[in-house]
């Protein structure tokens, strides 16, 4: 079966500043929804870890914070949403981030009927920053933990490997200011840019709740009937 043929695909795009929880979130829906979590993040930061050509160039930009360029990070994702764990759905982490790659992103869907949904996770500032500084991450499975909000069972070690956890070089504190504000310029606006385009747009809470709690939120709210309703380009659903 070709994706075209498929009205039903299921397309999340979880949208949030850095430490919003969309890393936290998409793991837990993908067992959900049976769909792949795909993170621009990530697949950057694998090509950095193999120290290949892409990897190479993307590598001092990551470091310091800023956004890879829009035609890297398009490319990088049209291929993985060719592959065929993709075919019936996904979920994107992290990715679009500029208006530039929302416009891609759309046209993309547009041209194989796919409407996707996207959750907006409001978190408070403070917050973020509190959960970014103390975000430690087990360099061998990528499992993320929060020396706070969520600890692993012993301290500085994975619970999934014993791997000794590390700050990932971008959880830096100068180096969250400029993701910060690299959020605040470039991807906040897509939020009025989903709005404007009357793509689905939901938005979520999530400040305070336990993660199970909100991805049990994140759920429903992807598994709702209005949501799950087939194709139908004459139809914008954008509630809030
Ligand atoms: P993340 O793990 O999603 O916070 O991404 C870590 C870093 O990877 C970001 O600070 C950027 O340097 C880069 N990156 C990830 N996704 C994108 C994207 N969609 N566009 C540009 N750069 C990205």
């Amino acid at each position: 079966m070709t994706r075209t043929q498929l009205s039903m695909t299921q397309a999340v795009v979880l949208f949030g500043s850095p430490g919003s929880g969309k890393g936290t979130q998409a793991n837990l829906l993908k067992t959900c929804l049976k769909v792949p979590h795909i993170s621009t993040g990530d697949m950057l930061r694998e090509h950095v870890r193999e120290g290949n050509s892409l990897g190479v160039k993307v590598a001092s930009t990551m470091q310091a914070g800023s956004l890879v360029r829009d035609e890297v990070v398009n490319h990088l994702v049209e291929e993985r949403l060719a592959e065929p764990d993709a075919l019936e759905g996904f979920i994107l982490d992290g990715y679009p981030r500029t208006r530039t790659q929302a416009e891609h992103l759309c046209g993309w869907l547009d041209g194989r009927g796919i409407r996707e949904v996207v959750i907006h996770l409001i978190v408070d500032y403070n917050v973020i920053v509190a959960r970014l500084a103390g975000r430690r991450q087990c360099p061998r499975c990528g499992t993320l933990y929060n020396i706070v909000s969520n600890p692993p069972r012993v301290a500085g070690v994975c619970d999934l490997d014993g791997e000794k956890l590390v700050v990932r070089d971008d959880d830096q504190e100068s180096v969250i200011r400029q993701r910060l504000a690299a959020y605040e310029s470039q991807s906040r606006p897509l939020i009025d840019f989903f709005r404007e385009k009357g793509r689905r747009l939901y938005e979520i809470d999530a400040s305070d709740q336990s993660p199970e709690a909100l991805s049990f939120q994140v759920c429903r709210t992807i598994q709702s009937p209005e949501v799950r309703q087939p194709v139908s380009p004459a139809v914008s659903t954008n509630d809030h």
